[in-house]
């Protein structure tokens, strides 16, 4: 099986998300941006892809199509065994160009496809060439955006958990938005507190104790820059709260770095970042031999949501899936993926990704 084109799909779906407010993405953000990225073959089989694109979107439009494909087309297919050094090679390809960033996140892209056309060419889930599943649905988070005012905070976790969410996250960073979260979920369900890398280590380690009334599950991203593993550390021990990061971080490599300065106790790859299935894989298996939880970042709904499930099926160590919290106009999978009674999301079973965009969706939303 030949690699006849790699296509990006760039689309924007609008989205109501109440009080919340997506502004950090760009101003006025009211619509979620998704780059697809299709991979035909030439026997007719079709894998689907995911890059991380938010307000970066045509940048890694033209990553897939003047870096990456290039590179893939006329390729065969790479074997399930042939997967972890077909992505090796284009990771060393393109490294002149950035090794992170925009860059990895084409390669997450195609590499997601290329695992979708791995489990359809089987005919099984993409989980089921790994292990088998352990977990047919997956427990979902509502993952709030950024609010602000603590009330309003109160009322959206409060609608969050009446629509069946068992768990919460908010983007905040004040206490008092904190308080307000805990207060309305009650003492027994998960809060995570996402700080976007809001803070010096001196001030978060300040927040972190004063949140500790409020027992967040985590504290995510506390301190700027993310790679500032050393301070990340200092805010998980004199803090005595857990952190959770990762979502900045590219292939296991970083990981493996963030690990060892003991700058972690929940990591967090991003199938659409991290390099796609294969790195996400790797940073899983090097968490797991660490005693590092995992906890993936995939605010998104795209492909990328999908393989995040995959791989989250293969656990049952209580690991949960980000569910972006906001009302969208259209979604690529029909109701497929609806929040279950349980507050968790269904496993597609069908071949590769489980299930195939809705083509008309894309077509309504494309951005030219
Ligand atoms: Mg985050």
């Amino acid at each position: 099986m030949i690699i006849e084109k790699v296509v990006p799909h760039h689309i924007r779906i609008p989205f109501d998300a109440g009080p919340a407010s997506a502004a950090r993405f760009g101003k006025g953000t009211t619509a979620l941006d998704t780059v697809l990225v299709e991979v035909v073959t030439d026997t007719g089989l079709t894998g689907w892809g995911d890059a991380f694109a938010y307000a970066c979107s045509d940048a890694v439009v033209a990553a897939i199509g003047q870096m990456v494909a290039p590179r893939v087309v006329g390729l065969a297919v790479p074997q399930l065994d042939e997967l972890q050094g077909f992505s090796d090679r284009l990771q060393k390809q393109l490294h002149l160009f950035g090794r992170y960033g925009i860059t990895m996140f084409a390669i997450s892209g195609l590499d997601i496809a290329l695992w979708d056309l791995a489990g359809k060419s089987a005919g099984k889930p993409l989980s089921d060439l790994i292990a088998p599943r352990r977990r047919s649905a997956i427990p979902a988070y509502a993952s709030l955006l950024s609010i602000g005012k603590p009330d309003a905070v109160a009322s959206e976790c409060r609608k969050a958990v009446a629509e069946g969410y068992r768990a919460i996250k908010i983007h905040e960073t004040t206490v008092e938005a904190v308080a307000a979260a805990r207060n309305a979920i009650g003492p027994d369900m998960p809060l995570m507190v996402d700080m976007n890398c809001a803070m010096s280590a001196a001030d978060a380690i300040a927040f972190a104790t004063s949140c500790r009334p409020y027992a967040p599950l985590f504290l995510e991203e506390p301190v700027w820059p993310p790679e500032d593993y050393k301070s990340q550390a200092r805010v998980q021990m004199n803090g005595r709260v857990a952190v959770a990061a990762g979502e900045n971080a590219c292939t296991a490599w970083q990981f493996n770095e963030m690990i060892s300065h003991r700058a972690v106790n929940f990591v967090q790859p991003s199938v659409t970042k991290v390099g796609g299935v294969t790195e996400f894989g790797r940073v899983a298996a090097l968490a797991d031999r660490s005693n590092v939880r995992l906890m993936p970042h995939s605010p998104y709904f795209g492909p990328g949501l999908l393989a995040t499930l995959q791989m989250l099926s293969l656990r049952d160590d209580a690991s949960l899936a980000e569910w972006y919290y906001m009302d969208r106009a259209a979604c690529l999978w029909g109701d497929a993926l609806a929040l279950g009674s349980d507050g968790a999301i269904r496993v597609p079973t069908g071949p590769g990704l489980g299930l195939e965009p809705d083509r008309e969706v894309m077509v309504r939303y494309a951005v030219p």
